[in-house]
């Protein structure tokens, strides 16, 4: 009797991803991570990223690009906006009527920003508070060694690069929990009632100046600073300073095949469209890989991914070559690389099996996010979704289809919507991660690797 085959044929392939894996590609997923996890440690802010970022493209031989200069195939060009956006392009054969292929992915993450004025005095400790950036679970915040990291604008035009707590023989600062033993009626409380944004206050001093008079833990700490950065408290007000996660990426498990980390969202889809620009020589279409800021906060912002700055760059490619922004978008297509939910065994009620990410078997993709219906999703359609596929297979990339969470579980949104407003063909894609939005988030290397593969795919796209 003949075996039955229709399983393999009719089936959908659910193959874990490391049974597809070809020998000695372990390796070369091993020294792409190694370069991920230097990048997620130089890059803990938006700031961070574009400088990192920058710095790699010109070594791969990308210029600043002035607009209104001319540009022809094969150029590759950056530029940046405030420093915290930026967009990388290789200019493609065919013109900009056929459109560009992108993939734009957010280089801002979850953390405890300073409150314009955050320095007090209080029972003889100087704090800062903090108002988050975000969405948190505050008491993830508690207990955790931070770094302060950011740039102070001073009045007479400087601007001061400020970060402590990077180097392993650094100060950090720690926002402190309360002991167990006292926290009965805390522990009675829902988790939002238990811990409130407004008590998010870091503790940076304890050690009072010498002088006599009010405040002098405050004082010690300002002088500190002083003398460090040459700030004063009025510099506060032009200042973007924020608490992130102390502490380096780390491979997770005994077998290495996952990497903890502050920010993979939505670092690991950023790196991987970054490292594949970089390598997508000669393509057919002009490639963009747009690093956006303010994702977490809704995309608005001169530096989101809603800002015209983007329009601005791809109007300006545009005329160069006599060609319509309006033309040029209509007939692009564009990877949104933002993070999914992994399923997890420790929380698996939250989604439906059949529709979940799983870590290790590749990137997933996403014909809608949003909540409630779809409500906020930019729902892609089956064409979009075909012409996604046949560009992954044909690369070899693993893919799963997937959802973010069970029907009205909740739900989030991503840059896709502000890409589809534009009338740019768009859909969502990216690495499952569990602890999304922790101060140590989880990755697996293969999935990491995987939305390399995928944005290699689309830029080139022929
Ligand atoms: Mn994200
Ligand atoms: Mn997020």
């Amino acid at each position: 009797m003949e075996k039955d085959t229709r399983r393999e044929t009719l089936f959908a392939n659910g193959k874990n991803g490391y049974d597809r894996l070809y020998d000695g590609q372990w390796d070369i997923i091993e020294t792409y991570c190694a370069g991920y996890k230097a990048f997620l440690d130089d890059g803990k802010t938006e700031r961070d990223c574009v400088a990192e970022a920058v710095f790699q493209a010109e070594s791969h031989g990308f210029r600043e690009y002035r607009p209104g200069t001319a540009v022809k195939a094969g150029d590759k060009l950056y530029i940046t906006r405030m420093g915290k956006a930026a967009a990388f392009a290789v200019i493609g054969e065919r013109p900009l009527s056929d459109g560009i292929r992108m993939v734009a992915a957010h280089i801002d993450s979850p953390r405890l920003d300073l409150k314009p004025n955050p320095l007090y005095e209080d029972g003889g400790l100087a704090l800062l508070k903090t108002h988050y950036y975000g969405g948190v679970k505050k008491y993830q915040w508690l207990s955790l060694p931070l770094e302060l990291r950011g740039v102070v604008c001073t009045a007479s035009g400087g601007k001061i690069s400020v970060s402590i707590g990077a180097d392993e023989n650094d100060p950090v600062l720690v926002i402190t929990d309360l002991l167990p033993h006292l926290a009965a009626e805390q522990m009675k409380k829902s988790v939002t009632d238990a811990f409130k944004g407004e008590d998010l206050n870091a503790l940076i001093g304890s050690r009072p100046d010498e002088a006599e008079g009010a405040d002098r833990v405050k004082l010690a700490v300002m002088a500190l600073l002083n003398e460090k950065y040459g700030i004063t408290e009025s510099d506060f007000v032009s200042s973007e300073l924020c608490l992130v996660p102390a502490g380096c990426a780390r491979d997770v498990g005994l077998d290495r095949a996952m990497i903890g980390a502050y920010g993979h969202d939505d670092r690991s889809c950023a790196y991987a469209a970054l490292r594949a620009i970089f390598d997508c020589a000669a393509p057919a279409y002009t490639t963009v890989c747009f690093l956006a800021d303010k994702e977490e906060i809704g995309s608005d912002g001169l530096t989101g991914m809603k800002s015209g700055f983007f329009d601005m760059f791809i109007e300006s490619l545009c005329q160069g070559g006599g060609v319509s922004l309006r033309q040029c978008y209509a007939n692009s297509f564009c990877l949104s690389g933002d993070v999914c939910n992994a399923l997890d065994p420790n929380f698996a009620g939250v989604s439906d099996k059949l529709n979940a990410a799983r870590a290790g078997n590749g990137v997933g993709i996403f014909k809608y996010t949003g909540s409630r219906g779809k409500y906020g999703a930019s729902d892609a359609s089956a064409e979009t979704m075909g012409k996604l596929r046949a560009l992954l297979d044909g690369s070899g990339v693993f893919w799963q289809a997937a959802e973010l969470g069970k029907v009205d579980e909740g739900g989030g949104g991503t840059v896709a919507a502000y890409l589809a407003v534009r009338d740019i063909e768009v859909v969502d894609c990216g690495v499952p991660v569990f602890s999304m939005h922790a101060p140590f988030e989880i990755v697996s290397k293969l999935d990491c690797y995987m939305m390399y593969k995928a944005s290699l795919a689309v830029y080139g796209d022929r």
